[in-house]
C-alpha cells in the first residue's frame, strides 16, 4: 500500500473512532482501542500489510508501559502482541539501570518517548529471537514494527496460559511437578547464559508462562548481555527470585541462591547437556 494510502486509511480509522469510540472494524480492529495514537494504528496497518497479523482481537494484558493482545494471522493462527503504549518516568529510570553499560543500546540516551519505546520494542524482539535461537524455551518472535512486537501466542483459542505465580495460586502445582518447573528453569538460565550470552535481569514467577509441560520465560526487553557490568549481580538476583518462590511460597526443598549461581555460571553448557 502506498504511503498515502496508509495515511488515508489511519485517518479513516482514527475519524471513526473519533465519532464511536467502541465501533468495531473487523477488518484490522476487533478491539477498537483508545489507548492507540496514530504512530500504533500505523504500525498495525503496516504489519498487516507485511501479512505479519491479520486482526487484532482481545486485550490479554494490560499493563503501564505495555499491552498484549491476541491476534490472529493469515493462516488462522494465534498471535501474541506486544505494543509499548509509553514510557512512565519510572520505566525511564529503569531502563538506564539495563541501558548504561550496554555498547548495544549506551546511544539511546535522551531519545524522545516514541523513539525510546521503538528502540525497546527492537530490544525485545532480539533478545527474543537470540534466546530463541540459542534454544531457550520462550514465545517464538515474529516480527516487529515500530513499537509493536507479534511473536507466538503461549495458550489457546485467545485463552492465555498461566503464569508461574497462577498456576500455584490455583492450585496447579503439585510437589513433584513443582521440583520439574524448578529445574525446568534454572535449565533455560543456564542455556541463556551459555548459548544466548544473556542475563534475563526481571525473572520471577510473573515472567514464565506454563504450557503444554514447558516453561516459558517472557517479558526479555530488559535482558542483558554478559558483557554488562551488572550481568552477574542481576543473574544473582534472578536466581534468587526463583529461589525466593519455591522454598517460601510452594514449600519445596531447593539449592541455595549461591548453589544455583554456580551451578548457572561454572558449569558449560556441554556439561548440562551430559548430566
Ligand atoms: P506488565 O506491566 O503488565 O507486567 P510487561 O511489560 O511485564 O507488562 P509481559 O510480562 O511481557 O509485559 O506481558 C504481560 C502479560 O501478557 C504476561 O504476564 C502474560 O500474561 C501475557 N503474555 C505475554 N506474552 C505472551 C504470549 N506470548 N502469549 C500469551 N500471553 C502472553
Ligand atoms: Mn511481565
Amino acid at each position: 500500500m502506498p504511503k498515502e494510502d496508509i495515511e488515508k486509511k489511519v485517518e479513516l480509522e482514527i475519524r471513526k473512532r473519533e465519532r464511536e469510540p467502541r465501533l468495531k472494524d473487523k477488518d484490522l480492529f476487533e478491539v477498537v482501542e483508545e489507548v492507540f495514537d496514530r504512530r500504533t494504528v500505523l504500525a498495525v496497518i503496516e504489519l498487516r500489510n507485511r501479512k505479519c497479523l491479520k486482526t487484532l482481537k482481545g486485550v490479554v494484558s494490560a499493563g503501564k508501559e505495555a499491552r498484549v493482545y491476541w491476534a490472529k494471522g493469515f493462516n488462522n493462527e494465534d498471535l501474541a502482541v506486544k505494543i509499548y503504549l509509553t514510557v512512565t518516568a519510572e520505566f525511564r529510570k529503569s531502563i538506564w539501570k539495563y541501558i548504561r553499560g550496554d555498547p548495544r543500546y549506551e546511544w539511546i540516551g535522551n531519545l524522545p518517548i516514541h523513539k525510546l519505546m521503538v528502540v525497546w520494542t527492537r530490544k525485545e524482539f532480539s533478545n527474543l529471537k537470540r534466546m530463541h535461537e540459542a534454544g531457550v524455551d520462550v514465545p517464538k518472535p515474529i516480527c516487529f514494527y515500530q513499537n509493536v512486537l507479534v511473536m507466538e501466542f503461549i495458550g489457546k483459542d485467545g485463552v492465555r496460559a498461566p503464569l508461574l505465580k497462577e498456576a500455584w495460586e490455583q492450585g496447579l502445582l503439585g510437589e513433584e511437578e513443582a521440583e520439574d518447573i524448578f529445574w525446568k528453569i534454572i535449565e533455560n538460565v543456564k542455556r541463556m547464559y551459555w548459548k544466548a550470552g544473556l542475563v534475563h535481569a526481571d525473572l520471577s514467577e510473573y515472567n514464565v508462562m506454563l504450557w503444554n509441560g514447558k516453561t516459558y520465560i517472557i517479558d526479555v526487553s530488559q535482558a542483558v548481555r554478559l558483557d554488562h557490568p551488572h550481568a552477574h549481580s542481576f543473574l544473582q538476583r534472578d536466581l534468587y527470585n526463583i529461589y525466593r518462590f519455591f522454598s517460601e511460597d510452594v514449600g519445596i526443598e531447593v539449592p541455595e541462591p549461591d548453589e544455583l549461581f554456580k551451578l548457572v555460571v561454572e558449569k558449560s553448557y556441554r556439561e548440562v547437556e551430559e548430566e
